[in-house]
């Protein structure tokens, strides 16, 4: 694992620079830092379950997505410091609390000390499916990597346009990366499996935050997974986005989504052919969804 972090090459934005003494641009460093870890209740029902999802939220990330909600951890790097034993242990009480599963959030950073650490729990009881919530611009490399270790892949396709993800989350090639990405998670994990219960234990969720004035960006995305990916694909398409953090000084994204906007994204998913589809409440608010990251559980 030292080798990987010595010149981190672990997500396409590829460094290079040695973790072990420096900040990689995501800033994570040598040590995981984290700034959450509870019964997530508001991931799709399937996920959440009826105690919640366990979820830890880490602090950094390979994006740098002016709209983030959760900029205070993924930009500003608020969090604490912890080893590979300890995030093995969180993960531990999350399932004594009674967790539907183990749910990392912008996991991509940290991703070799994941598959230490859930080996780790594993061998000390652990016994709940793991997911890597992900912003997908990811290297197909770290994918493979996780195989064994992760059951369950949620990742969310940003962008379609280069323009949009250059200008917006400071990401060059990011549809490249992400639909190699998704497709090598879904070559890994298959469609979803779900138990007696309703909840999901393996495979691929794909999600989407459908953005003001992106709409045929989202329409490309979609058919982009109806042409390569099937059209059985799992996809939950959000519509919580709000104008937080940096969002505010660009007028086209300064505002919530419309409703009109929504729907006329949902009305293409099964005009194309597409047949899983989730969709949220109108009335959903980023707001809602942004946890008081407060090192609980940390
Ligand atoms: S994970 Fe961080 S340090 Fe590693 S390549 Fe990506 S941005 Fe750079």
């Amino acid at each position: 694992m030292h080798n990987l972090l010595k010149a981190c090459q672990m997500c396409p934005k590829k460094c290079g620079i040695n973790r072990l003494e420096h900040t990689g641009s995501c800033g994570a460093g040598s040590r995981i830092k984290a700034a959450k870890a509870f019964l997530h209740l508001w991931e799709e029902p399937f996920i959440s379950g009826e105690k919640g999802s366990g979820t830890v939220f880490f602090s950094g990330c390979n994006l740098n997505c002016l709209f983030c909600q959760n900029y205070r951890i993924s930009q500003e790097h608020f969090g604490k410091d912890i080893d590979i034993g300890r995030l093995s242990e969180i993960m531990l009480d999350l399932q004594a609390q009674g967790a539907a599963n183990i749910n990392f959030v912008t996991p991509t950073p940290y991703a070799a000390q994941i598959v230490e650490a859930v080996a780790a729990a594993k061998q000390a009881g652990l016994a709940l499916p793991i997911i890597y919530n992900t912003n997908s611009y990811e290297t197909v490399e770290t994918i493979r990597m996780l195989e064994g270790t992760v059951d369950i892949y949620l990742p969310d396709i940003k962008y379609y346009s280069d323009h949009y993800a250059i200008k917006y989350s400071n990401a060059k090639n990011y549809f490249l990366h992400a639909s190699q990405a998704v497709s090598a998670m879904l070559e890994q994990a298959g469609h979803p499996v779900f138990d007696g219960s309703g909840l999901m234990t393996s495979g691929v969720l794909i999600r989407h935050l459908v953005l003001p004035e992106l709409l045929e960006d989202s329409k490309k995305i979609l058919k982009w997974i109806r042409e390569n990916l099937g059209a059985e694909t799992y996809v939950s398409l959000m519509c919580q986005y709000t104008p937080l953090y940096q969002a505010v000084s660009h007028e086209e994204i300064n505002r919530t989504l419309e409703d009109w906007e929504y729907d006329l994204i949902t009305d293409y998913f099964f005009k194309i052919g597409l047949e899983n589809g989730f969709v949220q409440e109108h009335s959903a608010a980023a707001g809602d969804y942004v946890p008081d990251f407060d090192l609980l559980g940390i």
